[in-house]
């Protein structure tokens, strides 16, 4: 079964095609090819990269800011020239589509049908940006392969089991009948991430009680029960929870009424200032980028400092939100650009949770960890660090979905 995977982001679009057999397999299959289009680098340019499983590889700068032709060309190098991996795009069993908000509508991953777009696109009040482009992209494929079944998987849903009592936020009670309450976000990495560390450390998922940290340009935590997410940090929007790359995070509502009472902010600029001018690059006034921060921090930046101060604080404090959430931890999870590649992040969180026995293996912390317990072998919890696989794991759901 061929299952192409399109994953949409605000300025990207990254496509694999995975071959699956009857039987699924436990560990993760390296994709027949895969493809990822960036708009971020020039204005009104799309750059292409692809690559195959059999090592051609193929760039190309297209002169289009329009999605859809950019991924028209994207989907064509599979089954011309020289990346070609499939003799036509029927081939094609089923594709998957990461769809960032499902609301309270879709608890599990969903075959498209007219009935789903309408929901989708009504969520996209909710997601404003990434909803309407993930409509795009299933609307693309619909026009291109009219007769392959869609699946919608959605990054809300592994966050779909909250209690009540986690997700309805304490306002007016109209907030929950307007669907105004958490939902939580990356929920397809947290959901992978927990898998492979079942996998890892050689347990049943359902025994395990788990908090995994992705920490990316945007961050969220999740504990996890029973093979569930149970708390998350990120709420109603992706804006709310840890400290991020340009996201603020939570802060007081209060302060936002004093700055719209004592200047003529817009919404617009509120979203500009929470979304893209806070964070680790608000605080530091370098970047949003977790590498630079570090080498500002060596070369003395003050405020550099201070914003891996505050993000180490508020991941500390979060983890221990969760902690409380599950009574309990098998094991922390590390996961996205900074939980993969940031040793001194994770040592300094992981400095904090010594008081229950959490202990690191400094060396193994060091030592570009992948996929690896880097937990000392007295630690009472263990620590992983995850690679995550988001289009592995949508590939896996539509699978699943396929052969029930
Ligand atoms: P996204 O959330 O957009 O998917 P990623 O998971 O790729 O992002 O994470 C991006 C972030 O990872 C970068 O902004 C950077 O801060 C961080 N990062 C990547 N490599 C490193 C590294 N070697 N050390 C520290 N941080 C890193």
């Amino acid at each position: 079964m061929k299952i192409l995977v399109l994953n949409a982001g605000s300025s990207s679009q990254k496509s694999c095609l995975y071959e699956l057999n009857d039987v699924l397999p436990d560990r993760l299959l390296q994709p027949l090819w895969e493809a990822q289009i960036d708009w971020t680098h020039q204005q009104g340019i799309a750059e292409l990269k692809v690559k195959t499983a059999k090592g051609d590889r193929l760039e190309e700068e297209l002169a289009s800011d329009s999605r859809q032709a950019a991924i028209s060309r994207m989907l064509e190098t599979l089954w011309r020239g020289k990346t070609q991996t499939i003799n036509d795009l029927n081939a094609i069993d089923i594709v998957g589509h990461r769809v960032v908000h499902g609301g309270q509508d879709y608890q599990q991953s969903t075959l498209i049908s007219p009935d789903v777009k309408e929901t989708i696109a009504r969520l996209s009040l909710f997601a404003p940006i990434h909803n309407p482009i993930n409509l795009e992209g299933i609307e693309i494929v619909e026009n291109i392969l009219p007769n392959v079944p869609q699946i919608a998987v959605f990054d809300t849903a592994f966050h779909s089991q909250l209690t009540p009592a986690a997700f309805v936020y304490p306002g007016p009670y109209k907030w929950l009948e307007n669907g105004i309450r958490r939902y939580g976000f990356h929920g397809i990495s947290h959901q992978y991430c927990a898998r492979r560390a079942a996998e890892i450390l050689g347990r049943d998922l359902p025994d395990l009680r788990l908090i995994t940290c992705h920490l990316g340009n945007g961050c969220s935590l999740a504990a996890i029960r029973d093979g569930w997410s149970i708390d998350t940090t990120m709420g109603f929007t992706p804006l709310e929870g840890l400290m991020m790359g340009s996201r603020s995070g939570s802060i007081d509502p209060g302060i936002l009424l004093h700055l719209l009472k004592q200047s003529d902010l817009t919404a617009e600029k509120l979203d500009d200032m929470l979304n893209r001018n806070s964070g680790l690059k608000g605080i530091s006034g370098v970047s949003g980028d977790m590498r630079q921060i570090g080498e500002a921090i060596t070369q003395g930046n003050q405020r550099a400092q201070l914003a891996l101060d505050i993000y180490i604080h508020r991941l500390r404090a979060g983890i221990g939100a969760m902690l409380a959430s599950l009574g309990g931890l098998d094991a922390l999870i590390f996961t996205a650009g900074v939980g993969e590649n940031s040793a001194v992040v994770r040592s300094a969180v992981c400095e904090a949770f010594g008081f229950m026995g959490l202990k690191l293996d400094g060396e193994k912390n060091q030592h570009s960890p992948v996929d690896e317990d880097i937990a000392a072998i007295d630690s009472a919890v263990r620590v992983l660090v995850i690679h995550t696989q988001e289009d592995w794991e949508i590939a896996r759901e539509c699978w699943k979905l396929y052969s029930d």
